[in-house]
């Protein structure tokens, strides 16, 4: 059988370099050669991250390190502001209530962005917001918010932290973490990072040690402060998971060495040469012109075509995995995920088989 063509938005496919070092043996975490790993790693997601501030490595799922970006920064009963354009960014609120902070919600319908007016409007009305929460790239509808804007509305306009979940974006579009006032990027290996899941990476700005100096959420395995400690000592507060480490350290180096606008450039063409391609077997993109993800694709269907269908039958018939549509757009849309490394035939394949389907089942 051939080798699965899998498009969806993270984990992302993994070239034959990075399968191969994940073979590689286990070393002592609390050693010379990991403490000389992180180091370096440290120092290139910084870089990448566009950032001076602390970068932690974490042993979770993106999720884990929104919970850290929230554990860390707030306390029960703080004013949370909870911005949602889709299913991930309901998440980040959802975890807001879970640790008892007043979540104010802004919610944008599913293939909008979060308009930044609204978001201002939000901010004047509740001049005592501690912390707002927003969803970079929003995955589950292909759409990336304006988030610089956002940001400089947010700095401007009040005192609250910025908490960004960039588990999509990050590594494929440009976040300017420190440029635009972010206090808290969160991120995850199984995306643009070219890595297998199991890695949170986050970064904490000095207003969000402050917070963290207030915070009266209950934390252990998610307090930074003991990351940051560790850091000191060049080890891990817990044992990591040493075989996405391996491979982050690998796809770092090379992303540095690549130099990261070349990256953000790759994902921005890619992204415009599937929409270009969706676009030309007819189709039309889920969001607004200007708004649409680097790094997933989510394109609208027919309303007489079962959208779940469609995806079973491409990955039965021709072994590519596209995502379907989560949530209220479940059955309604795909998504093509070209994050990370992509071999532009498996795009072209992805397009030619999603054409082939719709035109059998119309
Ligand atoms: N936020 C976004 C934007 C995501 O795409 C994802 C994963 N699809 C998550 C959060 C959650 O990450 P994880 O599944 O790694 O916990």
């Amino acid at each position: 059988m051939d080798e699965i063509n899998l498009r969806i938005p993270g984990p992302v496919p993994l070239p034959e370099e990075t399968l191969q070092l994940m073979a590689k043996q286990m070393m002592n975490h609390r050693g010379k050669e990991y403490a000389e790993m992180l180091d370096s790693m440290t120092k290139n997601l910084q870089t990448v991250l566009m950032t001076k501030s602390d970068v932690y490595f974490i042993t979770a799922s993106g999720t884990g390190g929104m919970e850290t970006a929230i554990v860390n920064t707030t306390s029960p009963g703080d004013k949370v502001l909870s911005i949602s354009i889709g299913w991930f960014g309901e998440r980040f609120g959802e975890i807001s209530d879970a640790y008892g902070c007043e979540t104010i919600r802004l919610i944008f319908e599913y293939g909008e962005y979060a308009d930044p007016d609204l978001v201002l409007n939000a901010i004047l009305k509740n001049p005592d917001i501690k912390a707002v929460l927003i969803t970079h790239n929003e995955s589950s509808t292909g759409v990336k918010n304006p988030l610089e804007e956002i940001c400089k509305i947010v700095k401007e306009n009040s005192n609250a932290l910025i908490l960004v979940d960039a588990v999509s974006s990050a590594a494929g579009s440009i976040i300017s973490t420190d440029a635009w006032g972010i206090d808290v990027v969160a991120t995850a290996s199984q995306k643009s990072w070219i890595a297998p899941p199991g890695i949170a990476m986050i970064s904490f700005s000095e207003d969000a040690w402050k917070a963290y100096d207030k915070s009266k959420c209950p934390k252990y395995y998610y307090d930074i402060n003991q990351y940051k400690e560790y850091l000191n000592i060049g080890q891990p507060p817990f044992t990591p998971c040493l075989t996405t480490m391996y491979t982050l350290e690998y796809s770092l180096n090379k992303m540095v060495k690549e130099g990261i606008e070349n990256i953000f450039d790759r994902h921005s063409s890619i992204a415009k040469y599937v929409r270009n391609k969706a676009k030309s077997i007819g189709l039309e993109i889920l969001p607004p012109e200007n708004y649409e993800s680097d790094t997933v694709t989510a394109i609208k269907l027919p309303e007489n075509v079962d959208g779940k269908k469609i995806v079973a039958e491409v990955s039965k018939k021709y072994n590519i995995v596209l995502g379907g549509g989560q949530q209220k757009l479940a059955g309604k849309i795909v998504r093509i995920g070209h994050m990370g490394w992509i071999n532009i035939d498996d795009i072209e394949s992805s397009i030619v088989a999603l054409k082939e389907t719709l035109e059998k089942n119309s």
